[in-house]
């Protein structure tokens, strides 16, 4: 697969749907891949990417930003407080919004800093122990919490459980955006982008569809 075979499919999900052409943004996932990949798929002109860790992001992005103009980074994975200034700086959206200390720092810095990226609140839509984000029991009341404390919430972020179908996640993540009225929806990787597109996906991250697989060596 390629970047462009990832934009047709995409393309193709939209339509089925019924949804607007364009209405779906590509954050291409870009952790761990080797500089050259990256870079590759910056020269065919694609300008978001997502990354997982703060550090690693820190040390290819500011380059890459250099040479290649409009680059919109999202973090994807969990944030810790004390790395919350530096993502701060670095990345243009924030995904895993899900903790009341974690709103009140991003909160705080964003007075201080006058500007805040764009967030989502990461709901654990499988309720699993070792994954991030809000249970979707509490995720209302944090929603609220952070609107009280003027965050710029655009929507909700969810990673299903790898062994069980997915839609139905989407499906749940997408019901608690609407009672929440929030109309951003991250949700959708390389296995399942299609069904996420087809229950409302606003932003699907796709990484190893589109660089290959990672290697961890
Ligand atoms: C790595 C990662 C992805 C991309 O996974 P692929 O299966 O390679 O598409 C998407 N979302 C999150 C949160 C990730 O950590």
């Amino acid at each position: 697969m390629s970047l462009h075979d990832i934009s047709a499919k995409i393309a193709e999900a939209e339509h089925q749907a019924g949804r607007d052409a364009g209405s779906v943004t590509l954050i291409a996932v870009s952790k761990v891949q080797p500089n050259a990949r990256v870079q590759a798929v910056l020269e065919q002109g694609h300008r978001c990417f997502g990354e997982n860790k703060v550090q690693e992001a820190a040390g290819k992005w500011p380059d890459f930003k250099q040479t290649f103009e409009g680059v919109e980074l999202h973090l994807i994975g969990p944030l810790q407080t004390n790395k919350a200034r530096q993502a701060m700086e670095l990345f243009d959206f924030i995904h895993a919004v899900d903790r009341p200390k974690l709103a009140a720092t991003i909160a705080r810095l964003a007075q201080e800093m006058g500007h805040c990226p764009g967030l989502f609140v990461q709901v654990n839509t499988g309720e699993e122990d070792q994954k991030a984000g809000v249970l979707p029991a509490d995720a209302d009341a944090f929603v609220a919490e952070c609107k009280a404390l003027d965050l710029p919430v655009k929507g909700l972020m969810c990673i299903p459980p790898v062994d069980e179908e997915p839609s139905l996640h989407f499906a749940l993540l997408a019901k608690i955006a609407a009672r929440n009225g929030l109309a951003g929806l991250s949700m959708g990787m390389s296995s399942d982008f299609e069904r996420a597109i087809a229950l409302g996906a606003t932003h699907v991250r796709v990484g190893s569809a589109i660089f290959g697989e990672r290697s961890y060596e």
